[in-house]
């Protein structure tokens, strides 16, 4: 099978870097990205500087490429039926309801992406996951495409699931520190992991390519997830105790980097880990535990995000105590991303530090260079219902455009997302740093 033509389910922060690069890499192959989301791809089809997604290097890859044989469309159908590979890159929330609520992943957007596959397809297809999923979700795909698909037509479902990391995407794609393709031990299903490999060899090393079985690619990503995730609540852990006792965080963590062993990433302070993977398939590793009967290891996994709850309160109460409880002082909140050099804001710690201060009475002013207005707005309004009765959002937030606008209006200052316009922030008000980067003299830091 020559692979001419290949289609992308979600045109959102994974499948758009994913499929911009492979367009660039892959001259020869046409890519459609397709969303169900008709204002998402007219916003991919439009202004270069108001993509769906900020990630740096992105634009630039999409005026290079957009139109020659990087498409976006809404008509899935036409564009799955001409597909010799489909990738599904769909969101994968936690599920909010029924069994394993708040903890397993919702495939609902999974589901209804097979079904599609199936009804639209004609011909053959190689079929694969991209977004997270839980182990075992292949056989589930497998079972619908069969089920619905066409009688006669083959599918082979592979799982590539994705390493980048937001903020650095597209170098990450660059140059990945692997790749990961799981598929069937079979020969049909060693042929369509061969295509994939292909693909990647065009930029990526042999040596970097780990072809697995299906299931060991679907745990690897979520395990990743999770080792990694541990890192950041083992050092935000450790912070709190640095508090108390006058040990530096900056020092420990530089002392304990220097361990080969160890090494020196993911080992800031932050006031915990945001994004829409790290706590989501955190939860659905301690789901999948639980359903096996291993609850000391569901448990076990289930203490990295308690601790990262732990640090966002640890940090509302920190500003409360500073502040002397006058619940009438003004706050500044500086960043709103969950990291830098991004603008998606979900699970964003900023969005649970906030909503605890304004349920402790205070108001702010919030600046973030990426982040809209809009979506500020959103985060907060969609979480209302975390702040405490009498206390509501009316008048408790006002979205800056600058960072001085911010921090005029505010008493103290809290430094949230280590954008690099904040190192230079001065003030005679009160900082409190949880990221570290603000060079003056900061009252606080992690
Ligand atoms: P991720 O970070 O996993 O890429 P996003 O929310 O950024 O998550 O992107 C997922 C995209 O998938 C969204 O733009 C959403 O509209 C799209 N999507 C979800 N379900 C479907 C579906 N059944 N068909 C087409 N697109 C879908």
């Amino acid at each position: 099978m020559k692979i001419n033509n290949i289609c992308c389910i979600g045109a959102g922060y994974v499948g758009g870097p994913t499929m911009a690069v492979i367009a660039e890499k892959c001259p020869d192959i046409n890519i459609t990205l397709v969303d169900s989301n008709p204002d998402k791809i007219s916003a991919w089809n439009g202004d270069l500087d108001n993509l769906p997604v900020y990630e740096p290097g992105l634009k630039e890859i999409v005026e290079k490429v957009r139109g020659k044989n990087l498409f976006f469309s809404n008509e899935i159908e036409k564009h799955i039926n001409e597909s010799e590979m489909i990738f599904i890159a769909v969101n994968t929330p936690t599920k909010t309801k029924g069994e394993g609520a708040g903890m397993a992943a919702d495939l609902k957007y999974v589901i209804s992406c097979a079904k599609q596959i199936a009804k639209s397809s004609n011909s053959d297809k190689i079929v694969i996951e991209k977004s997270t999923l839980p182990v075992r979700t292949a056989e589930k795909i497998k079972e619908i495409l069969y089920n619905d698909g066409q009688e006669g037509v083959n599918f082979e479902i592979l799982s590539n699931p994705e390493f980048l990391a937001e903020g650095t995407a597209i170098q990450d794609l660059y140059k990945s520190d692997r790749v990961l393709i799981g598929g069937d031990e079979t020969v049909t299903g060693k042929n369509a992991v061969n295509e994939l490999v292909n693909i990647y060899n065009r930029w990526i090393p042999k040596s970097k390519i780990l072809t697995t079985n299906v299931w060991s690619s679907e745990l690897a990503k979520l395990a990743s997830n999770a080792m990694l995730a541990q890192r950041i609540s083992s050092i935000n852990s450790l912070s709190a105790l640095c508090e108390l006792t006058g040990a530096k965080t900056e020092e420990l963590s530089k002392a304990i980097g220097m361990d080969k062993r160890i090494g020196t990433q993911f080992l800031k302070p932050s006031p915990g880990f945001g994004g829409s993977c790290f706590q989501k398939d955190i939860l659905n590793l301690v789901y999948l535990c639980k359903f096996y009967g291993l609850d000391e290891v569901a448990e076990y996994w289930h203490q990295v995000v308690k601790i990262n709850n732990y640090q966002r309160t640890r940090i509302a109460n920190l500003v409360d105590k500073t502040l002397n409880r006058q619940s009438n002082k003004k706050i500044g909140v500086l960043g709103w991303a969950f990291k830098k050099n991004t603008n998606d804001s979900r699970e964003s710690s900023s969005i649970y530090i906030s909503l605890n201060l304004i349920s402790k009475g205070y108001k702010l002013y919030i600046y973030d260079p990426k982040v809209s207005d809009k979506k500020i707005t959103t985060d907060l309004k969609d979480n209302e219902h975390l702040i405490k009765a009498k206390h509501n959002l009316e008048n408790k937030f006002v979205v800056c455009r600058s960072i001085d606008e911010c921090i005029k209006n505010s008493d103290l200052i809290l430094v949230l997302t280590e954008w690099e316009e904040f190192a230079k922030i001065k003030t005679k008000k009160k900082i409190i740093d949880t990221r570290n980067i603000v060079e003056n003299e900061v009252y606080f830091k992690l």
